[in-house]
């Protein structure tokens, strides 16, 4: 009996079985999944139109030429829909792997659907645009258009291959640059919970949380797509994904700014603006709040590679972003932060984006 529960154990792993990271390494993914010992026989393989151009297909070539039986789905939305039509699929042709080829639409509808059927889900994010890459939790958007967290199952394994990231759109990078820094908000405040007893997450998965971001503010490069910048972000954003894990929600990336974000996302539907964008923006309201040491070399990063420091690029007004800082404390009442401290006025508010010029 005790043997049979440790075997579901093994197969509800918490954090990824394997992380991959190279140059070039997907041209030979059926050898990097023989080498851990994975063997498929019917795969269901997700991808975008877009995805299965910059690589896809090739993967499936070389998996088909394995004599691997390989089902292709292109989807092009991260909602309800799109799961339940990829979750029937699975139900007809019982894949014994999904492989997910793509952004994060691709990904987070992959993940939740491995998740819930119980399949080994293998990842190849083709961008780096947030830190759900190696998560626990998947973005799905409901029927009003406003995006949902789903704690789920992380990827069995996760492939990165920085040929394919070069090609990533550079705002889709710089979004992810966004997210990742947006672990030095979070901590603080979870760092805040822990002193009065809020929070009772360990000072070393936070401090696994916010590695990523701290070595990114250290960084020499200008350009996001070098070799140096490119690997320091993924590593990041993989770290951030794997505290997740560890503790198992997004707590340790997610704190007063996450609040702010999805207080927009709510507020104002349907959203241009990326996730990695919004966080971004908001970490440096947060991180002025908390009066956060790292703000300075926040903002120089910020400036260093373009990434927006407007409100109005988040096409709202002034007023707008008051009122969603407002409602933001509505958002995960349970998680405590800097906004829970402060209680803020719109004056107060007001201020506060007057002295950052945002
Ligand atoms: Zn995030």
């Amino acid at each position: 009996m005790r043997k049979h529960h440790s075997s579901i154990n093994a197969r509800n792993k918490k954090t990824p079985g394997f992380i991959i990271t190279g140059d070039g390494i997907s041209d030979d993914f059926y050898s990097l999944l023989q080498a851990q010992n994975i063997r498929l026989k019917r795969v269901l393989f997700l991808a975008d139109k877009k995805t299965f151009q910059i690589g896809g297909d090739k993967v499936i070539k070389t998996l088909r030429a394995k004599k691997i039986l390989v089902i292709k789905k292109s989807i092009s939305k991260s909602d309800i829909k799109t799961v339940e039509r990829v979750e029937q699929l699975i139900r007809k042709i019982k894949p014994d792997g999904l492989i997910g080829f793509g952004g994060g639409k691709v990904l987070d509808v992959a993940k939740i659907c491995a998740g819930k059927n119980n399949i080994k889900f293998i990842s190849i994010p083709t961008i780096l645009s947030n830190d759900g890459i190696a998560s626990p939790v998947s973005v799905i958007t409901d029927k009003h258009g406003i995006p949902i967290s789903h704690l789920t199952r992380p990827p069995y394994g996760i492939i990165i291959d920085y040929s394919i990231i070069k090609k990533a759109p550079l705002r889709h990078l710089r979004a992810g640059v966004g997210d990742l820094i947006s672990n030095l908000s979070a901590v603080y405040d979870c760092r805040l919970g822990f002193r009065v007893k809020k929070e009772k997450i360990s000072p070393e998965i936070l401090a696994l949380a916010e590695a990523g971001a701290k070595r990114l503010l250290e960084i020499k490069h200008k350009n996001i797509k070098s070799k140096e910048f490119l690997e320091c972000l993924c590593d990041g954003l993989l770290k951030s994904g794997l505290a997740m894990c560890l503790v198992g929600s997004s707590r340790p990336s997610s704190g007063s700014e996450h609040k702010i974000s999805h207080s927009l996302d709510y507020l104002f539907p349907p959203r241009r603006t990326l996730h990695g964008e919004q966080v971004g923006i908001a970490t440096i309201f947060t991180m002025a709040l908390q009066k956060n040491r790292f703000l300075s070399a926040v903002r120089r990063l910020c400036r260093k590679i373009n990434f927006p420091q407007k409100i109005s690029y988040l096409g709202i007004s002034e007023n707008d972003f008051v009122n969603i800082v407002l409602n933001a404390k509505k958002i995960r009442p349970e998680r405590y932060t800097i906004l829970e401290t402060k209680k803020l006025n719109k004056k107060e508010i007001k201020d506060i984006i007057r002295k950052l010029n945002l």
